[in-house]
């Protein structure tokens, strides 16, 4: 089999070491290109030595030194900024996973896209911020989007062989993250560290949190609607608790398709890499008869109003999108940081979105504006210490 190039943006993390264990079960079928990180320089230099990659790059020019002491002895090259991510992403591979966390992962996977690859997407904020921006360029540069989001890429599968024409509706499933069952009062006094523990998958901590407040599904309703063109008014959430069933088309004459696989990302990751062939994975097929019962329940908006703010955000449009992407990003970073509780999270990004709005954007540097501008308003916003 001839090999196929990869480069792996944000490899260090969650998605990243789930790409990488899948690829190190096929090396011989991959070259690595590039292999990038914020600021976890000793992991992606193993990583990159391991992977024999051409270059390493992390995003924080502080750790370059660590990064260059790391790959000494090697031909790897090592690069530090925002501006060697966006040139290692341009260097083009087969497959770029897009796999940085929030908007930080946005210019270099446009630099990806304009070389016109496959784009294994994860970074799902990229997509909610640039919207329209995103999808023209791919257009533009015959790149080919694949969603590696296990609810997206559970749709894209449901699609193959299909006309989206002939769509009634997508359901995107949801967990309901940790706290599903907690009431109000409960959910005033969520921890960190609660919010992190999510029941059925192991994910970075800003997705879980905002898997927590259900933003998760926000991000993710606005990215089925950049993905799937079928109009918002036939996208649906659906909470089911198990997480086996990842999500579902259904087509007008009452034929609803669903995929259902084990809650592991090398699934989706696999499915992404491999298309339109297969590839082995080492995830154990579903004991349905051990799992027993599969259940589904209406979302509730009341304890978590984070769907409905991005429902009107994406029937809204424009910057929109992009201002509540990145009002997500820095109130759940203070959450973490524990400056404002668990449902401040989702107040602040309503706060921020009440501020009134920046003109649609039209080029990456106006969605790169657009962002920057919001983190400051959200800010300014947030209570300094509660
Ligand atoms: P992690 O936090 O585990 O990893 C994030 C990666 O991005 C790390 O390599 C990190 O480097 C790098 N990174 C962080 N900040 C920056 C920055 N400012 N500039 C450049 N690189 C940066 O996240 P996940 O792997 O969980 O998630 C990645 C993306 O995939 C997110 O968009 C998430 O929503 C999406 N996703 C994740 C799923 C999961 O199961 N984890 C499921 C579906 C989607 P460093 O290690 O140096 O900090
Ligand atoms: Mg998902």
């Amino acid at each position: 089999m001839t090999s196929r190039s990869i480069t792996v943006l944000g490899a260090t993390g969650s998605i990243g070491a789930s790409t990488l264990d899948l690829i190190r079960r096929h090396r011989d079928e991959w070259r690595v290109v590039a292999l990038t990180a914020h600021s976890s320089a000793a992991e992606l230099a193993a990583l990159a030595r391991e992977f024999q990659a051409e270059i390493a790059v992390v995003s924080d020019e502080a750790a370059l030194p660590a990064l260059r002491e790391a790959l000494a002895g090697t031909t790897i090259e090592a690069a530090a900024g925002a501006a060697a991510q966006i040139e290692a992403a341009a260097r083009g591979a087969d497959v770029t996973v897009a796999a940085i966390v929030g908007c930080a992962g946005l210019a270099p996977t446009m630099a990806a896209i304009e070389q016109g690859g496959v784009i294994a997407l994860a970074n799902k904020e990229a997509l909610v911020s640039a919207g329209d921006v995103m999808t023209a360029a791919v257009a533009r540069y015959g790149a080919t989007l694949l969603p590696v989001d296990s609810e997206h890429n559970a749709i894209f599968q449901c699609l193959q062989g299909n006309d989206i024409a002939h769509v009634h509706a997508i359901t995107l499933t949801a967990s309901g993250g940790p706290f599903r069952d907690w009431s109000l009062e409960q959910l005033e006094k969520a921890t960190p560290a609660e919010a992190v523990k999510h029941p059925n998958w192991s994910m970075g901590a800003k997705i879980s949190v905002d898997s927590a407040t259900m933003m998760n599904k926000g991000l993710e309703f606005i990215e089925a609607y950049h993905l799937f063109p079928v109009g918002v008014e036939r996208l649906r959430i659906i909470v089911h608790p198990q997480s086996i069933v990842h999500s579902m088309v259904e087509y007008r004459d009452g034929s609803t398709l669903a995929q259902l696989g084990p809650s592991d990302m090398r699934v989706p990751i696999a499915s992404a890499l491999a298309w339109p062939a297969r590839m082995d994975t080492p995830c154990a097929p579903l004991d349905l008869a051990a799992i027993g019962q599969l259940t589904f329940r209406a979302p509730d908006e009341t304890r978590f109003p984070a769907t409905r703010l991005a429902r009107a955000a994406v029937i809204e449009g424009g910057a929109v999108p992009a201002v509540m992407n990145a009002a997500n990003e820095i109130a759940v970073a203070a959450f973490l940081n524990s400056q404002i509780g668990f449902t401040r999270i989702v107040q602040s990004v309503e706060n921020v979105l009440s501020l009134g709005l920046a003109p649609a954007p039209t080029c990456l540097e106006d969605v790169i504006a657009i962002d920057a501008e919001a983190r400051i308003r959200a800010r300014e916003l947030m209570e300094p210490v509660r």
